[in-house]
């Protein structure tokens, strides 16, 4: 009896195998909208790239009126919706809401590296309420399946290697002017956890617990999210730098396999590290490995220009081109990744889209 049982399991596991290899790998696109978005030619396009093989989009708007409405047309097209939300870069909160750096200046006085960089003090109760509120507003709107947190990190304290020439820099430690958040009430908090007066510390980069403060205060800030989304019976995803302990977790203090979210979507853009397509797959096992129970989008970074991509050196011009499309998928797929995202549909060439689809197969 016990024999058949276990031939039994055994076929239907086969049957499992086979079923799940015939299955399409699920695919995603991230894109933005706003107000002067046309939804019908929307909606038109969601058709085409549910034709292509897209199972969700993830739309960038915080407007609960436009999400409401792109997402009752994403649902017309079958499509799973996630409300792409930006999280820390505010313009118009409070000055003591902003985070401040290591030389004691404000984000949104003196934002490092771009004018819009002007990012909010996770640790602060305020921006919490904020982020907790606006995040479960959005996803209680009737067709929002996911609300999708971005940009919800510190600064890039080291930006990707990619990005040193833009900028000027060589990052072989952390960038003061990046460094947060060093406001009155971070460094009380730090200092009645560990004793440590970290404004007193000649290098603060080389204290661990300081490291990790800023980790947790992160992680602390999206599980009161997920646990209020929860709570109202709404999910969450989120968009994630590479790793998290290759890259996430030193770069922008996002430890996110600590994270209550439901599905991850780890913005794996090998250009962006100066490194080939083959990366995709490498980068994707370590992330799947360390969320093994929740579902790894692989995000893409597609070049649109890619005829002249030799040309172009600046990473957020670059990425993918349709010869990498399949490196890039089967990377992804053979790593265990639950399906790929594409930043963005709007830079997916006819070849790409072609790519695209032979790689599916
Ligand atoms: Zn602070």
């Amino acid at each position: 009896m016990r024999k058949l049982t276990l031939s039994l399991l055994a076929a239907a596991a086969l049957l499992c195998a086979c079923t799940q290899q015939k299955a399409a790998f699920p695919v995603y696109v991230w894109q933005g909208i706003n107000e002067k978005t046309n939804m019908d030619e929307l909606q038109q396009q969601m058709h085409f790239w549910k034709s292509q093989g897209v199972v969700g989009v993830c739309l960038e708007n915080s407007d609960p009126a436009i999400v409401a409405e792109a997402s009752a047309r994403a649902h017309a097209e079958g499509l799973e919706y996630h409300a792409w939300i930006p999280c820390m870069l505010r313009a118009d909160k409070p000055h003591e809401w902003y985070a401040v750096n290591r030389l004691g200046q404000s984000a949104d006085e003196y934002p490092a590296y771009v004018s819009y960089y002007k990012a909010l003090d996770p640790a602060n109760p305020n921006v919490h309420k904020l982020l907790v509120d606006q995040m479960v507003e959005i996803a209680m709107l009737p067709n929002v399946d996911y609300v999708q947190l971005d940009y919800i990190r510190y600064p890039d304290v080291i930006l990707s290697r990619g990005l040193w020439d833009k900028y000027g820099l060589v990052m072989d430690e952390e960038y003061a002017p990046a460094d947060y958040c060093y406001c009155d009430d971070c460094v009380a908090t730090f200092k009645e956890l560990t004793g440590i007066d970290i404004k007193a510390v000649e290098d603060p980069s080389k204290v661990a617990e300081w490291a990790q403060f800023r980790c947790d205060q992160v992680t602390s800030l999206v599980n009161d999210i997920c646990a209020a989304v929860h709570a109202k019976g709404g999910k969450v995803s989120a968009d994630v730098f590479p790793g998290p302990h290759s890259h996430a977790v030193w770069m922008v203090r996002q430890e996110w396999d600590k994270w209550d979210v439901d599905m991850f979507f780890p913005m794996n853009y090998n250009d962006f590290y100066l490194q080939p397509a083959e990366w995709v797959g490498e980068v994707t096992k370590e992330e799947v490995n360390s969320v093994p129970d929740k579902p790894v989008i692989s995000g893409l970074f597609i070049c649109r220009e890619w005829k002249r991509k030799v040309e172009l050196e600046d990473p957020e011009q670059s990425g993918l081109i349709p010869a990498e499309m399949a490196t890039a998928v089967k990377g992804a797929r053979e790593a265990g990744a639950a399906g790929i995202c594409l930043f963005t549909p709007g830079s997916m060439t006819p070849e790409h889209w072609h790519a695209l689809a032979a790689a599916l197969k």
